[in-house]
């Protein structure tokens, strides 16, 4: 008789959960279980949407696991105390789950594991939440990548696993003094937080509706329309990613049966032999997509391989720059969407209004906030993080490194994104700006993307004019640069 109790992380869904299927195979009886860290939940880091989000993939969780007779424990405290204790009090010969490559889950894993073995309890770890674990994809001499395009290239050699079904679950009853523990499901104002955005909604029925809709509607164009924000051109599974309600494993065998199991890991940009107009073209648009997914996978290897970026720039020329704007007002201006750039504003505004930004103008503001108001970039990275339904902390310090040149495969720092010309570029009839600024409703393009141009449309419309003169702040902003740059070839 194995009793296993199964600890759900970021893998909140019963269909291809690589450590709950073991759980299910090797165990007579399974304990699931949830842990609330008051870490994670009191950390700077975390804001409403994706707590929101959390309770309502939890909520769907429970109602799947209850249905075959499994009840949830929801716990609250440091997993280092209360998974030991749980397991102990439960009789429970092993704790399996899903690897998380962060530095505070791997502490926080190491910690729990070794507690569990004081108590003569097991612990095993499964690889889940990447493709491609971040030690699969290194250099021939076992160094870790720090430039995408070779990392994707050594990355689509290597196999990928299909997706496991659903595991039969044999239902569980818990002891009476657990029950109360197994229904109660915190509120999002008991934990502290009050939801303004309109989040979308979390849970494992949800995230596969959103994936087959992309799908059979979007995938086919998503090179072509993934760069223009004013389109539904995405997928909108990036929160599904981050709590797990989809894995990626599904995502990328639901792409193959698209492009073709044969053709799936093949770099779309290149030109393929034998392939037919129609392959080609699935390849291109399908492609693409696929090696988002390699982003995603890129940045945890960044972040497993090199976790000291979390705390500071990868590029060691950046550490000692000083950020010369701090002005509260400017910072202010900049998450609220009221700069006087309208593309930049838009983007804020859909943020903070849906807890989700379209990734052209994540770089947009990123870049801005940045290498246009010479914030410190980690005062942007921390903004997302409370904002952003899908926060990621590896996906998130990546782009923003990225954004900010100072990351492992950074733009060139004389790369400053200019918002006139991206907003002309991606939004050439301001139908994104007129969707997230409604002051400028009805102001036709061109002049949408810089109203300032006329001051009578300012006055009429209560749209503020420019925090900053572009043209200087660019100017200082490669004086900046150029001097950190040239510190590095110093060194
Ligand atoms: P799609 O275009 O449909 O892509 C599919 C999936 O691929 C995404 O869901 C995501 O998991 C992954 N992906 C796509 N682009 C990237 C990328 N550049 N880096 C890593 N993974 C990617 N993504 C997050 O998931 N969480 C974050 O906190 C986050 N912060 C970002 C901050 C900045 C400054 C920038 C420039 C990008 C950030 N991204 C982040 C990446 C990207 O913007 C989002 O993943 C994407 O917009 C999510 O929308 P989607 O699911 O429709 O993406």
């Amino acid at each position: 008789m194995k009793r296993i109790l199964h600890w759900f992380r970021r893998d909140l869904r019963l269909c291809d959960n690589t450590a709950l299927s073991a759980s299910c195979r090797d165990g007579d009886t399974v304990f699931p279980i949830f842990v609330l860290d008051p870490k994670l939940l009191e950390s700077t880091d975390i804001g409403a949407p994706r707590v929101a989000f959390l309770l309502d993939a939890l909520a769907s969780l429970r109602r799947s696991l209850e249905e075959r007779g499994l009840p949830l424990l929801i716990l609250h405290g440091e997993p280092r105390s209360v998974v030991p204790a749980i397991a102990n009090d439960l009789e429970a010969d092993a704790v399996f789950t899903n690897r998380d490559y962060s530095p505070y889950g791997r502490r926080r894993d190491a910690g729990v594991q070794a507690a569990l073995g004081e108590l003569g309890i097991g612990w095993r770890d499964f690889a889940d939440l990447v493709l491609v674990e971040p030690w699969e994809c290194v250099k021939d001499d076992g160094s870790p990548y720090t430039v995408f395009t070779p990392y994707a290239r050594r990355w689509r050699q290597v196999a990928k696993s299909p997706p496991l079904r659903r595991p039969s679950m044999k239902p569980t009853t818990l002891p009476r003094q657990f029950r109360s523990v197994a229904s109660s499901l915190p509120t999002l104002s008991s934990l502290g937080f009050s939801l303004h955005a309109r989040i979308i909604a979390g849970g494992e029925p949800q995230a596969a509706r959103r994936l087959r809709r992309f799908v059979s509607s979007r995938l086919a164009r998503y090179r072509s329309d993934r760069n223009t924000p004013s389109l539904t051109g995405t997928s909108g599974i990036s929160a599904d990613l981050k709590y797990g309600t989809l894995s990626s494993r599904q995502i990328y065998a639901t792409v193959a049966r698209f492009v073709g199991e044969e053709h799936v890991d093949l770099d779309p940009s290149r030109s393929h032999l034998g392939m037919n107009r129609e392959e080609k073209h699935r390849l291109q648009e399908a492609g693409a997509f696929v090696t988002e997914l390699c982003w995603r996978d890129f940045y945890h290897s960044v972040l497993f391989h090199f976790p000291r970026v979390l705390r500071g720039p990868f590029r060691r020329q950046y550490e000692h720059m000083i950020w010369p704007e701090k002005r509260p007002e400017i910072i202010e201006a900049w998450t609220e969407g009221r700069t006087g750039f309208p593309i930049v504003d838009a983007g804020m505004r859909q943020l903070n209004e849906t807890g989700w930004m379209h990734n052209r103008l994540r770089m947009i503001t990123a870049s801005f906030l940045s290498k246009i108001l010479l914030v410190d970039w980690r005062i942007g990275e921390r903004a997302f993080m409370q904002r952003l339904v899908d926060g990621d902390p590896a996906a998130n310090n990546g782009g923003w490194q990225w954004s900010a040149s100072t990351g492992t495969d950074a733009t060139p720092y004389f790369r400053i994104f200019n918002p006139l010309l991206q907003s002309k570029k991606f939004d050439p009839e301001g139908k994104y700006i007129r969707r997230w600024v409604p002051e400028l409703a009805d102001v036709e393009a061109p002049l949408i993307h810089e109203p300032a141009r006329d001051p009578s449309t300012l006055a009429r419309t209560g749209y503020p004019p420019p925090c900053v003169d572009y043209q200087k702040r660019r100017a200082a902003a490669l004086d900046l640069l150029r001097g950190v740059s040239r510190t590095n070839i110093a060194k």
